[in-house]
């Protein structure tokens, strides 16, 4: 088990695919992108699978999320959801991804035994879009949407990010796009992991003004907080329910005590935290012809190091040197 010294048993893995994405959007990375990881840095579909395998079969690992940069850019995405799908006991297998390209993926990923998807959709209106992700898709992420959907990769969440000045507005008609389809829409709390550095947390949308916005308009009402567990969206029922949606006030009301995720990015380091400063690499070892049993002792030796939280609040925090998209969102 991966258990670290608080007692925390982390069982929900997120792997992150490549550091690359199609989109630009300003609270991750600057327009003109970023030097990506260099390709031989890069795990192979082999060497994530072997690693998602040894966190199934030997570590306790229950749920696999492949993340990103954006998955869908990755071109063995399929038979990497086919294998960890294929592992015994049966993960949940899920993907995070920005919805481009899910047009046509969505079906043969569901066949390969993805179950659901979360997609990020930060607003529904086409100029806000380019101007907040540098790029015009709005379409692209709407059709895949619409296709998570028809290929039964439910329930279908969304993740929205509100920038202050930029698409706060759009907090009540995301809702309404979102309940109006079935999809579960959660916002996130901006956090301070933009490749620029430019996050104040005076320009944060915090998570009591994101309810109060939402308040305006509909009527919420706290979900049975027992039904919460380890997730950490805050859930409400709106309007009496069934419709829910989700807050997730990551900088403001941290869930840390409850954390039970750990990272493996894209060139194969684990990381407990989305903050952390640390990190274990694993893919030296894997690389060196280390045995299933020696990566799952470095990989239990890195998770009980796991701090008690990520500290955003501490006047001695530190934004951690890599951001949000080579690290796995
Ligand atoms: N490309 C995929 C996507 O768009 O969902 C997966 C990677 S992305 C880094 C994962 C999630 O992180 C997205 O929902 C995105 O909105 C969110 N995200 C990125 N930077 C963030 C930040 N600074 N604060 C809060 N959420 C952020």
């Amino acid at each position: 088990m991966l258990v670290d010294s608080f007692g925390r048993v982390a069982t929900d893995l997120r792997v992150s695919l490549t550091d690359r994405c199609n989109l630009r959007c300003a609270y991750c990375m600057p327009p003109e992108g970023l030097d990506w990881l260099p390709k031989p840095d890069l795990l192979t579909g082999e060497e994530v699978v072997r690693l998602v395998r040894i966190g199934v079969e030997r570590l306790g690992i229950r749920e696999v999320r492949f993340t990103g940069g954006e998955p869908l850019l990755r071109r063995e995405l399929v038979d990497i959801v086919t294998a960890a799908a294929a592992l015994r006991p049966r993960p949940q297998v899920s993907l995070t991804s920005n919805g481009i390209g899910l047009a046509r993926l969505a079906e043969p990923l569901a066949k390969a035994g993805l179950d659901r998807v979360n997609i990020s959709l930060d607003t529904l209106d086409r100029e806000v879009f380019a101007r907040l992700a540098h790029r015009d898709r709005l379409h692209d992420v709407l059709d895949g949407l619409a296709a998570a959907a028809a290929a039964g990769l439910t329930p279908v969440k969304v993740n929205a990010v509100l920038m202050r000045g930029i698409n706060e507005h759009d907090a009540v008609p995301l809702l309404r796009h979102c309940l109006d389809r079935g999809y579960e829409l959660r916002f996130i709390e901006q956090m301070p992991l933009d490749a620029q550095h430019g996050w104040r947390r005076d320009d944060m949308v915090t998570a009591d003004e994101i309810l109060g916005l939402l308040k305006d308009s509909f009527d919420l009402t706290e979900d049975d907080p027992r039904e919460r567990g380890s997730a950490p969206a805050e859930l409400f029922l709106v309007d009496g329910g069934p419709g829910r949606v989700g807050v997730i006030g990551s900088v403001t009301r941290p869930f840390c005590g409850a954390c039970d995720r750990v990272r493996i990015t894209a060139d194969g380091q684990v990381r407990n935290c989305l903050f952390a400063t640390e990190e274990s690499d694993l893919r030296t070892a894997l690389r060196s012809g280390a045995s299933d049993d020696d990566l799952a002792a470095r990989w239990v030796a890195a998770v009980r190091g796991k701090k008690a939280g990520h500290g955003i609040d501490d006047s001695a925090f530190l934004q951690p040197a890599r951001p949000m998209s080579a690290i796995g969102g």
